[in-house]
């Protein structure tokens, strides 16, 4: 998978290549799914979700240009498996997830690999998770219409926003970039999330 999906594209960020090796994506995947949790594609995780494509878990790990001591956001927890990407590359991961069952299955997961930074909690995550902001980098893995302004004001200066935006077929990433008071947004590749759901993203 590193060798031949993220080596032979544009990921050449070490510690994202090292936590992808690290990670063993088949512990975030159905038993029924085992045989394709290498693939070069996203995956289903039950209730209608999925597990990103690796490349656009390790591109997005690579847009946030973690150095190793950040407080990292996640929205959408999903499987688990981008939050545990982050966990071996920054000191403290946060994540947040809708679908109570999902999030029970990556909380028995992070336990099992014994990654005990990453803290998680059920709730709308376009609302952030001010208790434990300011963040470094905030990464939302769902589709939403906007940058959801919760998730603005909880980002450090200097940090850095990874989210796709646009409608509910396609989206673009964008990276939001705080510096010195400035914001500034950089659009990336085209890419397709399902949706974010809640206050600052879709109806639920
Ligand atoms: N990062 C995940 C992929 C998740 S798919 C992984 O590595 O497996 C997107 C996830 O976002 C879904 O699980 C969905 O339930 C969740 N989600 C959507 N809207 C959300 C919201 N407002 N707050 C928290 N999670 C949300």
């Amino acid at each position: 998978m590193v060798q031949d999906q993220l080596l032979a594209r544009d990921i050449h960020d070490p510690r994202t290549l090292a936590a992808m090796t690290e990670v063993p994506r088949h512990w975030f995947v159905d038993d029924a799914m085992q045989g394709r949790a290498y693939g070069d594609h996203p995956l289903p995780v039950g209730g209608g979700q999925t597990i990103s494509q690796p490349y656009i878990v390790a591109y997005m790990t690579q847009a946030l240009a973690l150095k190793g001591n950040e407080k990292v956001l996640e929205i959408g927890t999903g499987s688990g498996y981008q939050a545990a990407v982050l966990s071996r590359i920054c000191s403290q991961v946060f994540t947040v997830e809708r679908i109570n069952s999902l999030l029970a299955g990556a909380r028995r997961v992070f336990d099992r690999l014994r990654y005990f930074n990453i803290r998680s909690k059920l709730d709308d995550g376009t609302l952030g998770w001010a208790e434990f902001g300011l963040f470094d980098a905030i990464i939302v893995t769902a589709g939403g219409p906007v940058i959801p302004e919760p998730l603005i004001a909880q980002l450090a200066d200097p940090g850095r926003l990874i989210i796709p935006v646009g409608d509910q077929h396609e989206q673009v990433l964008q990276v939001l970039e705080k510096k010195e008071g400035k914001v500034q947004t950089t659009l990336l590749a085209g890419v397709r999330f399902v949706d974010l759901v809640g206050e600052y993203g879709w109806n639920k």
